[in-house]
């Protein structure tokens, strides 16, 4: 994949916001099949999620309303999408609310939980108590004690913890989950609250991981959920694209050659971004285009796909960002990750539409705005999406990627889907002061004049 248009890769090294666009190579027919996964499997990811539904809403109270479906929103945002400098000529703004997703309170809510269920479906089957007619006897005492003798574990910087933890812990696992110290207090205390064992390591995600990978391997019993390398995981994520495509007919937006849809992704590993792309292309083809937004001083997916280019080739094939000189502090801790899944990086590389990032004080910002405008309460990572469209249309690279791609004349009739990851469960306290900050940064932004709500061009 070569890049279409050069940016500046001395701002990415400064920490200052950028947009890298692809040049994509699938531009003809459904999207390709990956690693041996195609479309046939996200559905029968779909399919496991409805033969457990009875369950999740026998476990989970909160999931009796929608009989155990765990899906979220797609809604429109006129107000929000004036704030954010979208004028209607460059198409419809809407929000895929997965900030509210039940159970898990963020997107981790697809993936985590679908892998632990596929764990906890093949665990059953092996032991003969899998009745393929009514799952809500995995609830029973026999299932219980089964899943009572094994483990789930999972590294995390938090959220998807979260998702392995209570899903697991419903269930009657153990499970252990390995926090890196990018991870909030009240996500351990959460957990901590469930009966799940929290581990706390000094260290970044990646070294989580590692340590929870470790440990995990030496316990024949235990189950480690491997974020960095998890087909089930990935699939979990594309499994709710079918719903989305049903959403998008229902509120009457068309996706075709002359109804772009652009869907703005905040990455942090790339699981989640990664498998709702390959979902979509599954569905919409070349008609679908994936950004994926991560916090300037964590954009490891970007570094990624910028590895082996000339200007990173002294790198290797899997450089993290310390190694291009940023130190992956951000407040957006479900984003704080040094290094990108190679799965997602090669799943990607033929689908992807581009990758742009975004400082902390701009996701402050538009949580602030989100929750002004549109009553939406997101935690930090969730508002990287937002800074999608002024990126796409107020850039030289974000222009260059439309005009290459024949869709500026069809702008009128786009479709960008900014979709908020996380933030459900944010404690009062602390969504108080990240609504407070967003304040402080939107005041200064406009003292300041600058197009910082709009989006700062890159260089
Ligand atoms: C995990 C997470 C993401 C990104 O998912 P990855 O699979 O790590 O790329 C985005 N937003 C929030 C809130 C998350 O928790």
């Amino acid at each position: 994949m070569t890049t279409l248009h050069s940016f500046s890769l001395s701002a990415l090294q400064a920490g200052r916001p950028v947009l890298w666009a692809a040049s994509r190579t699938t531009d003809g027919g459904a999207g390709p099949a990956f690693n041996g996964i195609s479309s046939a499997d996200v559905s029968a990811t779909a399919d496991r999620l409805t033969r457990f539904a009875p369950l999740l809403a026998l476990l989970f109270p909160e999931l009796e309303a929608s009989a155990g479906r765990i899906e979220s929103q797609l809604v429109v945002v006129p107000q929000l999408q004036q704030a954010l400098g979208l004028t209607a000529d460059n198409g419809l703004l809407m929000v895929k609310g997965d900030h509210a997703l039940p159970v898990a309170g963020s997107i981790k809510a697809r993936g985590g939980i679908h892998e632990v269920l596929e764990h906890a479906e093949a665990l059953a089957r092996r032991h003969g108590l899998l009745d393929a007619a009514d799952y809500r006897t995995l609830a029973s005492p026999e299932a219980r004690a089964l899943f009572a003798a094994h483990r789930v574990a999972v590294g995390s910087t938090g959220n998807l913890g979260l998702a392995i933890g209570v899903m697991a812990s419903a269930l009657g696992f153990q499970a252990v989950v390995h926090m890196s110290a990018d991870a909030k207090q009240w996500k351990k205390d959460r957990l901590r609250k469930r009966g799940v064992e929290v581990v706390e390591h000094a260290g970044d995600y990646e070294e989580a991981v590692a340590a929870g990978r470790a440990v995990a391997e030496a316990d024949p019993a235990c189950h480690f959920v491997d974020d960095e390398q998890s087909l089930s995981l990935l699939l979990g994520y594309a499994a709710g694209t079918p719903h989305l495509a049903r959403q998008l007919a229902d509120a009457g937006r068309a996706v075709d050659a002359e109804h772009p849809l652009f869907v703005y992704l905040p990455c942090g590993v790339g699981g989640a971004p990664g498998g709702i792309a390959f979902g979509l292309a599954q569905i919409y083809g070349p008609h679908v285009h994936c950004f994926f937004a991560e916090p300037t001083r964590s954009p490891c997916f970007l570094v990624q796909m910028l590895a082996g280019t000339p200007a990173f080739s002294h790198l290797g094939t899997h450089p993290s960002v310390y190694d291009v000189g940023l130190d992956n502090r951000t407040e957006a801790d479900g984003l704080a990750v040094p290094r990108a899944s190679d799965l997602a990086a090669r799943m990607m590389r033929p689908l992807l539409a581009g990758v742009y990032t975004v400082e902390d004080e701009t996701l402050f910002a538009h949580l602030h705005l989100a929750a002004q405008t549109a009553d939406i309460r997101i935690e930090p990572s969730a508002a990287a999406g937002f800074s999608g469209p002024g990126m796409l249309t107020g850039t030289d690279a974000g222009r260059a990627y439309l005009a290459a791609h024949g869709l500026a004349a069809h702008m009128y009739n786009a479709t960008h889907i900014a979709w908020t990851t996380g933030g459900l469960f944010v404690p009062d306290e602390e969504y108080a002061r990240f609504l407070a900050r967003g304040a402080l940064a939107s005041a200064a932004a406009s003292a300041s004049a600058s197009e910082f709500i709009n989006l700062p061009s890159p260089s």
